[in-house]
């Protein structure tokens, strides 16, 4: 038997090693995360060889990781009955650097000459991760074919490694880490058991810690969809989601082009985010061949779809110079892109296929989807599609998409219309929409008062302009009967701003109202009523709004108009009395009337009037 070596490590690994050991590395459980990941490689090895037909020793033995901790020692051990490594590959594996990665990371320390130590979590440090917890470090190997024999390599981090024979092992790897005194919480299993629950969980060979089997949950993400059954999607999404309930919608998939993906992601029956858990996180984890890169990974989605838990593995991933933060920005964005796009598609077919189950959602989730359409010009058009609103041609309670409000569209119509209010009730009394009803056009009724923002920024929608009704310019199809002559609607126009004064911008002659006697137009088109409402509860300390300047339209036809026309000639004071509240019930029907108090005095004098008549 040959007796112990001493080995120095490559200059390169002396370098990486003294960083991981004196830089204060705050994610210092990351190397768990490495030692089962190479514990996981070696297994996935051995099975490989196993299948291709070459001997094996202790072929009966099935490839598995063993973690046990002793507190009293305070010591950690990772065994694995993995393929092993021979003398030469642990000389090779475990004392010079092949990865360019961690070249690369090392050059670029080199060149800023102060380690910034946070670089160090873009590189997997891999094995030596293991000197930033551990005084000394013991190796028993074994590799797996027949004629091999066992090594010992042990290393306190400086300097080098001792090798020495082993005998009797049996076949794999046992990592043996004597704690360091500030590092002695890692001998505890709760501590243990937490960290491989968090990375490891889905390592496709069984864990053990002290005993008791840890991953039982399947990476079923990687599977064929029709070999799952719907319990184990619903056991997963348990496990992953934190969430009792089911599921409301469930999209698993896979791509090769332009990126592998596997993804599996679900929608929670209910939006956390409007049960008062204020701002959620998306809780979608990154994984690269079921190993975790990052648990609710940033950036792998847009912030308004936020409310989506799962996994993305994809094996595009950099993982030999990454395994703890993904920094490569523009594969991130390509995920992105590649993902949403598909979810949103995915959506669009349930909207079809699962109409109930899309209304559920909608009604959960519309504000995450609006919020897309406002902040998301990429996928602004397809959000559009999803969006959903009750309309004049539909019932109560029914809601229409954009395009099926398209398709209903009469020949003349070249606009989509749509109306604030407060709900349907307020919507259909509003002098806004009789023009609509009288001419038969389709308006869409908002509740929502962000809606107005979402149609400003959708702004067309297959090619069709999306149109306020009270912004709209549409004039009754046929003259009214009884109605005031032009030439008579000018004069008490004219007459009306006189009275009114600086109250209202113009006053005109209006051919879109049917039974409201007048009504109030933005004069600048500038902010509707609603608009103005949103402005004006987000203002804090920033400048006053511009003042609203208000057009009056009239309904000469309206026999209010009429009547009015002929009292200003008999008593001036009284027309001028009806002029205002004419204007302030207007006013009213549009949100805008502030302070009614002194509406209800002119309206308790004109009662009053009313009252003395003989
Ligand atoms: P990486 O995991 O990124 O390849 P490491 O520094 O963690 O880098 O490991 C270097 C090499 O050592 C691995 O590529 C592998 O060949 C070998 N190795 C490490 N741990 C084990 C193990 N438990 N069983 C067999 N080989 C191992």
């Amino acid at each position: 038997m040959s007796k112990s070596e001493t080995h120095h490590f490559q200059a390169e690994i002396q370098q990486l090693l003294n960083i991981v050991i004196h830089s204060l590395y705050t994610d210092k459980e990351i190397f768990v995360r490495e030692l089962v990941s190479n514990s996981a490689d070696a297994c996935e090895k051995l099975r490989f060889t196993q299948s291709s037909g070459q001997p094996v020793y202790q072929s009966e033995v099935a490839p598995g990781i063993t973690v046990t901790t002793d507190d009293k020692a305070d010591t950690i051990t990772i065994t694995d009955t993995g393929l092993g490594m021979t003398h030469g590959e642990l000389v090779e594996n475990l004392g010079t650097i092949a990865h360019s990665g961690t070249k690369a990371f090392l050059k670029q320390i080199a060149e800023e000459k102060k380690p910034d130590v946070g670089l160090i979590g873009q590189f997997g440090v891999g094995f030596y991760s293991a000197f930033m917890v551990a005084k000394k470090v013991t190796v028993l190997s074994r590799a797996f074919a027949p004629d091999e024999t066992g090594w010992q390599w042990t290393s306190e981090g400086m300097g080098g490694y001792e090798l020495a024979p082993a005998a009797d092992l049996p076949r794999g790897t046992k990592i043996t880490l004597e704690l360091k005194d500030d590092a002695k919480d890692f001998a505890k299993e709760s501590t243990i058991e937490r960290i491989i629950h968090r990375y490891s969980s889905f390592v496709p060979f069984p864990i053990e810690l002290n005993g008791k089997r840890l991953n039982t949950v399947q990476a079923i993400w990687a599977r064929s969809k029709n070999e799952i059954k719907e319990d184990e999607y619903n056991e997963f999404y348990t496990f992953v989601g934190h969430d009792h309930d089911q599921p409301l919608f469930r999209l698993h998939f896979s791509a090769d082009a332009p990126l592998a993906i596997q993804a599996l992601l679900f929608v929670p029956q209910r939006n956390f985010e409007t049960l008062g858990m204020g701002r959620i996180d998306s809780e979608v984890n990154l994984y690269c061949r079921k190993i975790l890169i990052q648990a609710k990974a940033k950036g792998l989605f847009p912030e308004w779809l936020r409310f989506l838990k799962g996994v993305v593995d994809s094996e595009d991933l950099p993982l030999n110079i990454s395994r703890e933060t993904m920094q490569d920005t523009t594969l991130m964005q390509k995920l992105n892109k590649v993902l949403t796009s598909r979810f949103l598609k995915f959506l669009e077919e349930q909207s079809e296929k699962e109409a109930d189950a899309y209304g559920k959602f909608y009604h959960e989730y519309q504000r995450f989807l609006k919020e897309g359409v406002v902040t998301d010009f990429t996928h602004k058009e397809a959000l559009g599609k999803l969006l959903r609103f009750e309309s004049s041609s539909l019932d109560k309670g029914k809601l229409t998409s954009l395009a099926d409000y398209v398709q209903r569209m009469s020949g003349g119509q070249k606009e989509i219309y749509c109306l604030l209010a407060a709900n349907r009730e307020s919507a259909e009394a509003s002098p806004y929409f009789e023009v609509f009803r009288e001419r038969k056009f389709e308006v869409l009724f908002l509740y929502d008062a962000w809606d107005e923002f979402v149609m400003e920024h959708l702004h067309t929608f297959d090619g069709k302009p999306l149109k306020l009704a009270e912004k709209a310019e549409l004039n009754l199809s046929a003259k009214k009967e009884n109605a005031l002559s032009e030439e008579a609607s000018k004069s008490l126009a004219h007459w009306l701003k006189e009275t009114l004064g600086d109250k209202v911008n113009e006053v005109r002659a209006s051919q879109r109202l049917v039974e409201s006697p007048a009504v109030v137009v933005d004069a600048d088109k500038f902010m509707t009523a609603n608009m103005r409402h949103i402005m004006k509860a987000m203002k804090q300390d920033g400048p006053e709004l511009p003042a609203a300047r208000h057009d009056l339209e009239i309904n000469p036809a309206h026999p209010i108009m009429a009547r009015l026309d002929a009292m200003r000639q008999k008593d001036a004071a009284l027309a001028g009395s009806v002029a205002e509240q004419i204007l302030d019930n207007a006013r009213v029907a549009a949100g805008l009337l502030e302070d009614p108090r002194a509406m209800l005095t002119r309206l308790n004098q004109l009662l009053e009037k009313v009252l003395t008549k003989d």
